[in-house]
């Protein structure tokens, strides 16, 4: 009974989000707040879980796994004061990360409007905002266009909507060993593709210029793709600037979207990935189910020999490599924790930003069905995922005035890493 009350009431209150949308076009988070949330033992952990409750609404940023990670979620105005009554009750610390969300989101929106006009080169492009998907398709065609003797644009494949699945071809020569950038493929994530971005215009900038990555194009190719959903980011610009999934209905469900980081076939469907359509964590109906994520499978085995395969996220400052799914250690764990070391030690040295490094489920918590995960079963020994800045005082909503920075910092990074593939060749 319980179940099905529940869930016709979610039915009901998702019904409302959806008419809301329809009428108002976009989601307001006016009053809403993040909080974290500090559980202080296995217990409490337990407790935070029944906040999954779909009638509150909760969006877990962090989820509750274990109390050594603090929690953090927005709560939807209209549930706040019971969950503040429910952490009371239960006498479980926390304290407001976001005073309203709203106020953060508008603060972005009047940065985004300041550069609407599209510039007329790269140069003039506005690395300090953040910018919709026609803006930096259009960044992308400009480039192509300013450097074709460098990079090339490749579609590897539609999304859901049909939206093309770009990405840049850094290349100076044929037949070389490819490296792989992708950001984005959580759409909310928005420092990642606009890091990605400036990545881009960074090499075409150092090439020719910067001897190690001048080095590592006269040897290997990168491709980069910066918006690896291209659906959940228009989505995130036109209607709710918290989506994070894919964008494909779910037969048999009113909720909308696959996690795509929880649809690659490398324990798919085990531990930290969800079988519920409605959850942020869905791994969808089977592995690989997602054409954004069939893209790279399919372009990651006609290639056929990439060395790298880093996927880029965002937030909480770490740096992570394989496993996810599994406890059982990668074997080639040694190497790349002692890389990761060395790439987050270059990222620390430019702003004194402190990362996190480790293996996935040691590090954050068990994930299965991870992009990375499925890269190194191919053989792609250095296969990491960053989560970039900040942990946790903004997350999601990373200020603009730190896309430039971030996206400074974590390029030294990306450099150890393929100047490290480049050196060890496997
Ligand atoms: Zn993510």
């Amino acid at each position: 009974m319980r179940n099905s009350t529940s869930s016709s009431k979610m039915k009901g209150l998702l019904v409302l989000t959806a008419l809301f949308v329809a009428v108002f076009g976009k989601v307001t988070f006016e009053g809403d707040q993040v909080l974290r949330i500090t559980a202080k033992d296995a217990e409490q952990i337990t407790l935070l879980k029944e906040l999954h409750e779909p009638m509150l609404g909760l969006d877990f940023w962090m989820d509750p796994v274990h109390e050594s990670l603090p929690v953090d979620v927005r709560v939807p105005f209209h549930s706040l004061q019971a969950v503040r009554a429910f952490l009371a009750y239960n006498q479980i610390q926390y304290n407001v990360m976001i005073e309203n969300v709203q106020d953060l989101l508008d603060d972005e929106e009047r940065e985004m409007v300041k550069y609407r006009a599209l510039p007329r080169s790269t140069d003039d492009f506005v690395y300090t905002t953040y910018h919709n998907l026609n803006s930096i398709y259009s960044f992308i065609d400009m480039l192509v266009a300013e450097h074709s003797n460098l990079v090339s644009k490749i579609v590897i494949g539609q999304s859901y909507e049909n939206r093309p699945l770009n990405v840049l071809k850094f290349s100076t020569g044929a037949n070389r060993p490819g490296l792989w950038i992708d950001t984005g493929i959580h759409s909310r994530e928005w420092v990642t593709q606009a890091s990605g971005i400036w990545f881009a215009k960074k090499i075409v900038t150092d090439y020719g210029r910067d001897p190690v990555l001048t080095d590592i194009l006269n040897n290997y190719d990168i491709f980069l793709e910066i918006v690896t959903n291209p659906d959940g980011f228009a989505y995130t610009h036109s209607n709710d600037r918290m989506w994070r999934k894919t964008r494909k209905p779910n037969s048999g469900s009113i909720c909308v979207g696959v996690d795509p980081n929880r649809n690659w076939d490398a324990g798919f469907g085990g531990g930290g990935s969800s079988g519920s359509p409605c959850s942020e964590t869905y791994r969808g109906p089977s592995a690989h189910s997602e054409p954004e994520v069939k893209a790279i499978v399919d372009f990651v085995k006609s290639h056929g020999n990439l060395k790298a395969f880093v996927s880029i996220h965002s937030y909480s400052q770490m740096l992570l490599y394989p496993y996810g799914y599994t406890s059982t250690a990668a074997k080639d764990k040694t190497e790349l924790h002692e890389l990761a070391r060395k790439a987050i030690s270059e990222l620390q040295s430019l702003y004194n930003t402190s990362y996190k490094y480790g293996s996935i489920i040691t590090t954050i918590y068990q994930a299965s069905g991870g992009t990375v995960d499925w890269t190194y079963n191919q053989g792609i020994k250095y296969s990491y995922t960053f989560e970039l800045r900040d942990t946790g005082r903004y997350g999601f909503l990373l200020p603009a005035n730190q896309i430039v920075p971030t996206a400074e910092e974590t390029w030294l990074a990306l450099i150890a890493i393929m100047e490290h593939a480049k050196n060890n060749p496997y």
